[in-house]
């Protein structure tokens, strides 16, 4: 039987009949139902009781007929299950499912590598394949094409792309550079989309839209299907690149470091997305606050500006790398610092350029170059104790008056809770996340309590200012879909819909960014 809760609204006796059906269907072994395999699905930065999202199962599918076996008994006896490809979506909920007692469905055992495309630059990946995966075959193969990392090598293309995670290479809107998907419908039927609906299609993984209606995005943050293949595009190693990096010394300078740089990321003379990091952040990467602050509350100014001196960083920094042969690489440069020029104070700190076959050496500059990392977990050690964040996504346009009002406001309410601002910007051409982590010791329940408090009052009042989350953790689901409220909630009615019509018995992620979840939840 099973260690865990239960399905909810299925009795014991009823689960464990289904759990029977899925161990012939898939073998004993990769039907997980004791307390130490489920612990491994239970959110690791739970900002409160990770148990109230504790799965009942979890099941570990080979094949697509696997996923459609499981599919039929699920549909038979009324069993919810939630899709996880690596399951490292930490900070939004890592493995754990929306609702308490589903059974995870992890893909981790569909792992291949299905195609690298040189001349047209792609790859085809299956959900189990980890950045870290695809960036070691590539260099097996001794490919000239780079993929572009989220800050945590280890989670998968897959999940990350359907999350609409990002990196910071000019591939860095990974959603944006996705093509054509292979998903399972919650009957069983298998979908390929875009011109992957040709039988012997030459085309699948160039070109998005196929004929007729083009259905790649409603499977992302959504729970309408299970995806099972997906096509990636691939940046071509260019001749050679150069880390830039500015450094800002004054808390004020943050909406002209904004103006200044859109028109140059629009037109394209900064090739790579941009990040705008406050020294809080970046001091986190490399140092622990004690280092700079015993006291209480958030870091005061003072401690802020002594810090940054120290470390010989800015108030605000930016990161950019700039791609190609060395004399146009040079050109983009001084086009750049020209601009900038224009703020007091700032300093640039540019690596000497590179032949794009030699790699800098550490943790944040690497991903612009290909090479993806963990250093992204280096924020843990920040405040002590057993460090774990929970992370407020909204996005913003790239004004430096809508950077400033998100910047105001996130840095006030998160110092009312105790937190510092451990933020920044990442500046597509047309809109830029902000990334704000609440860092906080797991082991101390005020702590716990405070960054769940602030994350709910933040998704609030950015709300009423007019500013959605592109992604959030599985507490916060109903409230950041509450905020998109056009036409009394239309975008939800539209939601459910299309989630009744492709899954009537709900059983595909119910509650995943609060679609379809009325049914298992109270
Ligand atoms: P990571 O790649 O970071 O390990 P996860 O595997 O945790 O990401 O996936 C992140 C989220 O994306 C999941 O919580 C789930 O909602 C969704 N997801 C992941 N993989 C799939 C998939 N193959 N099909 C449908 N949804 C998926």
């Amino acid at each position: 039987m099973c260690n865990g809760s239960l399905p909810p609204n299925v009795t014991n006796a009823t689960f464990g009949v289904a759990l029977d059906a899925f161990r012939k269907a898939l073998g004993g072994a990769f039907v997980v139902t004791s307390s130490d395999g489920l612990a491994a699905y239970l959110d690791p930065f739970a900002p409160g009781d990770a148990g109230q999202h504790a799965a009942s199962a979890a099941l570990i599918p080979a094949s697509v007929d696997d996923i459609r076996a499981v599919l039929r008994i699920a549909n038979q006896y009324h069993i919810p299950l939630w899709t996880v490809s690596t399951g490292r979506n930490f900070a939004y909920g890592g493995a754990a499912p929306r609702v308490a007692g589903s059974v995870v469905l992890d893909l981790k055992r569909m792992n291949q590598i299905l195609e690298v495309d040189e001349t047209l630059s792609y790859a085809l990946v299956e959900p189990g394949v980890s950045y870290f995966d695809l960036y070691q075959h590539l260099m097996a193969r001794q490919s000239a094409l780079w993929l572009d990392p989220p800050a945590a090598g280890w989670g998968s293309v897959v999940g990350n792309t359907l999350e609409r995670g990002f990196g910071t290479t000019p591939y860095g809107d990974h959603a944006a550079m996705q093509c054509g998907m292979e998903v399972v419908l919650a009957n069983g039927d298998v979908v390929r989309t875009g011109m992957g609906a040709m039988r012997d299609s030459r085309s699948w993984q160039v070109f998005k839209a196929g004929f007729g209606p083009s259905y790649d995005g409603i499977f992302m943050q959504s729970n309408f299907g299970i995806v099972t293949k997906m096509g990636m595009w691939l940046m071509p190693r260019p001749a050679g690149f150069r880390l830039c990096h500015f450094k800002f010394r004054h808390d004020g300078d943050l909406p002209a470091i904004i103006d200044t740089m859109r028109p140059l990321r629009l037109d394209e003379t900064i090739q790579s997305q941009v990040v705008v990091e406050h020294a809080v952040r970046w001091a986190a990467g490399v140092s622990t606050r004690s280092q700079w602050y015993k006291g209480p509350g958030p870091m005061p100014d003072t401690a802020i500006d002594a810090m940054a001196k120290t470390l010989g960083i800015g108030r605000w920094n930016m990161r950019f790398c700039l791609y190609g042969p060395e004399d146009l690489v040079a050109a983009r440069l001084r086009v750049i610092e020209r601009a900038f020029s224009a703020i007091a104070d700032a300093r640039l700190d540019a690596n000497a350029w590179m032949p794009a076959t030699t790699m800098p050496e550490g943790g944040g500059d690497q991903s612009q170059v290909g090479v993806p990392g963990m250093a992204a977990f280096q924020l843990l050690n920040w405040r002590g104790g057993t460090g774990a964040h929970v992370d407020f996504s909204p996005v913003c346009p790239p004004t430096g008056r809508d950077a400033l009002a998100q910047y105001h406001l996130v840095r006030t309410r998160a110092a009312d809770f105790g937190f510092d601002y451990y933020g920044g910007f990442t500046a597509g051409p047309r809109h830029m996340h902000h990334i704000f982590a609440a860092i906080f010791n797991k082991d101390d329940p005020v702590q716990t309590e405070a960054a769940h408090a602030l994350l709910a009052t933040l998704i609030e009042q950015c709300g009423q200012a007019g500013y959605g989350q592109y992604r959030t953790h599985l507490d916060y689901m109903d409230r950041a879909a509450a905020q998109y409220d056009f036409n009394d909630h239309a975008l939800m009615r539209l939601s459910e819909a299309i989630k009744l019509a492709l899954d009537p018995q709900g059983i595909l992620s119910p509650g995943k960014q609060g679609i379809g979840g009325t049914r298992f939840t109270p």
